[in-house]
């Protein structure tokens, strides 16, 4: 059996339509993002949505329209993807990287805490495999250190009067906490639609926030659309009225807008979203209930009152080494498995090592990363993949004497 780590769900609806659109001769940003925006922004509950090119986009947009860049300091993971960084590096900023706390994917929040000064202007933190970060924790900290800190010249700083708290919500797109959805939990939160993820548009993603009081929503959109599209003043939705022809070019801005394919293919896929979920949420149970039993170390997807995509499945092996887990990759590999790992720690990468940054400063993210393994989850698996990866797993453990 040959089983890939994260195949995309594309089914007819996809199909129908992306031809709809491809037949609407209307291919690139217009009214089908619009109305993926506003499915979006009605699933998650908030105001509005901006649908763009990546996740990564969203991200720096999200910097970009907080006026955060050089002389200020942002503070992310080291457990992470580089994406949750590079935006930091993109808009000039300072990359502060923080530890996870001993046995977490989370921040450490007493280091957090030492980190904070008064160029700290933002903290990203990561919704890792789908389980919501602790946001709680991160508001009490930027509370705390309200008085330190110091607003530059922009509206949205000075309207929160605090650190900004960004969720990386790559993985986390449709999760909650009690009645709400992540997106609106931290101050602005970055999806991503790239093909492994959860909900799909090929390549995409979108920002969504919560409003802020003295803020428009409507202002914040209009920012984030100058902000992807050149800064032009007229959208080509808007250039299409009759003889509305002239734009002006308010700042020479970013191109990362997405498109109508993308958004139909988005907008399919929403609304099979509650399926494909519960399907992941199916699977996730199964190996839980399989590898418990081992001592193995799993994560809680869905424990009351947080209900997480079940977007990765992570096991972590207590006996195993750096290289005995590496070994196990290649075990499962052979039996036609495909397995990752998420993450190789940031400070552990070339960009990051070229700037400094050190693994030896980071031994609760290396301690997570050595023995960790990712086991396919995808919506489309059926029961037969789910216990051929559940028996040949626990048989390539027991085969170099990891489980007993
Ligand atoms: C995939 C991913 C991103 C980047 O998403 P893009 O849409 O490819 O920009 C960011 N953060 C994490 C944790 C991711 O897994």
């Amino acid at each position: 059996m040959k089983i890939p780590f994260s195949p995309p769900d594309i089914g007819e609806l996809e199909i129908e339509k992306v031809t709809d659109v491809l037949k609407s001769g209307w291919i690139t940003t217009g009214p089908v993002v619009k109305e993926f925006e506003d499915e979006i922004s009605k699933y998650i509950g908030t105001g509005k949505a901006v649908a763009l090119s990546s996740a990564t986009a969203s991200l720096e947009g999200a910097l970009r329209i907080l006026g955060i860049g050089e002389g200020d300091e942002v503070i992310v993971p080291a457990y992470t993807y580089t994406a949750t960084a590079s935006p930091v590096v993109h808009v000039g900023a300072k990359l502060r990287i923080c530890d996870v706390a001993e046995d977490s994917f989370e921040m450490d929040l007493s280091q957090l805490g030492t980190m904070i000064n008064e160029r700290t202007k933002a903290i990203i933190a990561v919704d890792l495999g789908g389980i919501i970060a602790d946001y709680d924790s991160l508001y009490e900290i930027a509370i705390k250190n309200r008085d330190s800190f110091t607003p530059s010249d922009n509206p949205i700083q000075r309207a929160l009067g605090r650190i900004a708290i960004i969720a990386d919500s790559a993985h986390s797109f449709g999760a909650s906490l009690g009645n709400k959805k992540a997106g609106n939990i931290a101050d602005f939160s970055s999806f991503s639609f790239h093909a492994v993820k959860n909900l799909t548009t090929a390549e995409g993603g979108a920002l969504t926030w919560r409003s802020i009081d003295g803020i428009n929503d409507e202002d914040i959109y209009r920012e984030l659309q100058l902000y992807s599209l050149h800064g032009q003043s007229k959208d080509a939705l808007a250039k299409n009225k009759a003889g509305a022809w002239e734009y002006d070019i308010l700042y020479p801005a970013y191109k990362c807008n997405m498109t109508n394919i993308q958004a139909a293919i988005g907008l399919a896929q929403l609304e099979r979203y509650e399926v494909m979920l519960q399907r992941r949420k199916e699977l996730n149970e199964r190996y839980d209930e399989a590898f418990s039993k081992h001592g193995l170390k799993l994560m809680k997807h869905y424990e009351e009152p947080m209900k997480s995509t079940g977007h990765l499945y992570l096991v972590r092996i207590p006996k195993a080494s750096e290289e005995d887990r590496n070994q196990i990759i290649i075990d499962m590999a052979e039996r036609g498995i495909a397995c990752n790992v998420h993450y190789k720690p940031l400070p552990m990468m070339s960009a990051y090592k070229n700037m400094g940054f050190d693994i030896k400063d980071y031994p609760n993210s290396y301690n997570q990363y050595k023995n960790l393994i990712s086991i396919p989850i995808f919506s489309k698996m059926t029961d037969e993949e789910n216990r051929y990866v559940i028996d040949t797993f626990i048989s390539c453990l027991k085969n170099r004497s990891l489980i007993s």
